[in-house]
């Protein structure tokens, strides 16, 4: 059933009583040519462009709870391409435009919103370093801009400017930037994979992989074994739990990142902003709820709860920046469990095992990576050769120390 503006009416005439479900809801098969774990944002937009772009079959998404039960549903929907090195920003730049076209692509609503991003500046050095950035980003053919003071002063006049701490001495912007309804994006993807033959396979997961003779011959799962030609693995914030059926152990660690949301205020935000002297990011959500977060609890943990001192870190992140806010109430507030790397980038990768190929490493920027991700990891899967803007996401940069470690931070991923 496609879906359009005439379609609405013609409901809205008839009692909505033509809609159907979008996914079906099948049983497993013995085998498949791939096998998908994880059925989060990258899963599924694996899936889709397997089947889409690769002109793949007999695939399966299998998913342990339900579609878009984990980050893709759990983070703060910021979309942006506003990095510096040269291993991240084709790649990101790659999928900025493909959420551009995502909509007309999927054929679903997924309230795709450039409303623009503007990251501030407080001092004199970060100026020269978004000076770089930017630099960079136009070099590969994204759009980005410095503001001076004045203009952050006529977006938003409200911003505490003259903190003698972290006075506002301007921004970088990238208006192409924005939100994107964050579970609508599992959903279309799992509506254009299931058009296209996809078995999403819900409450379904992995507990085992059956491997000999140096390849993955298939899966066990909580609803029996399930063969397969090809394994991609895309389950975020298990990676480790999930690759250890393989006997692998992978430079990522668990950490809860925590987001909120206020109760809902008149428009005062049209755009994504991120503070510079602290770990705040905020935007305002279409129901007036201001919606934010900070930084990664720094304990490891697959809770999907956090705790309270990053609590009170990102409510003074947020006092510092836009006092005004005082006063407002927060309506809620929950956790995803990230898959933060060594370096702060992803790895979408061959493993040695003949067969298994891995997605993951996201941190908390894998959202906005979901549609190259999906791309990448596809094409990695069809072809066995790694998408051109993907060829630095590899197991071996850590063994050959060619980290893309795009804050410069090391080992540490409670600062990336
Ligand atoms: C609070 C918060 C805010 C964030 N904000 C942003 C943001 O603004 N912008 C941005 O770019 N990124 C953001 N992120 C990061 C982003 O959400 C993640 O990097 C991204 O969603 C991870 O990929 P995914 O969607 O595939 O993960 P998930 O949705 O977590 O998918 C993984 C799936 O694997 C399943 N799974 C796990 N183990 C198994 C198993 N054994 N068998 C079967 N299935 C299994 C899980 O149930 C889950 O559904 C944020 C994350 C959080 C938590």
């Amino acid at each position: 059933m496609r879906y359009s503006g005439f379609r609405v009416i013609a409901e809205a005439l008839t009692g909505h009583k033509g809609w159907k479900p979008v996914w079906r809801d099948p049983t497993p098969q013995a085998e498949y040519d791939y096998i998908i774990i994880g059925g989060g944002g990258h899963g599924l937009a694996t899936a889709y462009y397997l089947a889409k772009e690769f002109g793949q079959a007999r695939i399966a998404v299998l998913e342990k709870g339900y579609l878009g039960g984990g980050n893709v549903g759990r983070n703060t929907t910021i979309i942006r391409s506003n990095y510096l090195l040269d291993g991240n920003e084709p790649f990101y730049e790659f999928s900025l435009k493909l959420w551009e076209g995502l909509e007309q692509d999927f054929n679903y609503n997924a309230m795709v919103s450039q409303r623009g991003i503007i990251n501030l500046i407080h001092t004199d050095a970060q100026r020269d370093a978004f000076t770089r950035r930017a630099n960079a980003m136009i070099l590969h053919g994204a759009d980005a801009e410095i503001l001076s003071r004045e203009q952050v002063r006529k977006l938003y006049p409200w911003l505490n400017f003259d903190n003698a701490r972290f006075p506002i001495k301007g921004a970088i912007a990238q208006r192409r930037g924005g939100t994107v309804r964050h579970d609508a994006v599992a959903w279309g993807y799992a509506r254009g994979a299931d058009m296209r033959g996809v078995d999403l396979i819900q409450n379904c997961e992995v507990t085992g992989m059956r491997i000999e003779g140096g390849r993955i011959l298939g899966v066990e799962t909580s609803r029996g074994y399930i063969g397969a030609k090809k394994v991609g693995v895309a389950v975020a914030g298990s990676s480790s739990k999930v690759m250890a059926h393989a006997g692998m152990r992978l430079p990522i660690e668990s950490h809860v990142l925590q987001a909120f949301v206020s109760e809902g205020l008149k428009p005062l935000i049209d755009g994504v902003m991120t503070f510079g002297a602290g770990h705040f990011y905020v935007s305002q959500s279409d129901k007036g709820g201001l919606v934010f977060g900070g930084d990664i609890d720094g304990y490891n943990s697959y809770a999907s709860r956090g705790n309270l001192p990053v609590i009170e870190d990102v409510a003074e992140g947020g006092m510092a920046l836009m006092p005004a806010i005082g006063r407002v109430r927060l309506l809620r507030a929950w956790g995803g469990v990230m898959d933060m790397s060594m370096d702060g980038s992803p790895i979408i990768d061959k493993t040695p095992l003949e067969g298994l190929y891995f997605n993951g490493g996201w941190c908390y920027g894998g959202f906005k990576a979901t549609p190259a991700s999906g791309w990448c990891f596809a094409h990695l899967l069809a072809t066995g050769a790694p998408h051109p803007t993907a060829t630095a996401y590899r197991f071996d940069r850590f063994l050959k120390g060619r980290m893309i470690d795009e804050k410069g931070q090391g080992a540490t991923p409670n600062l990336h």
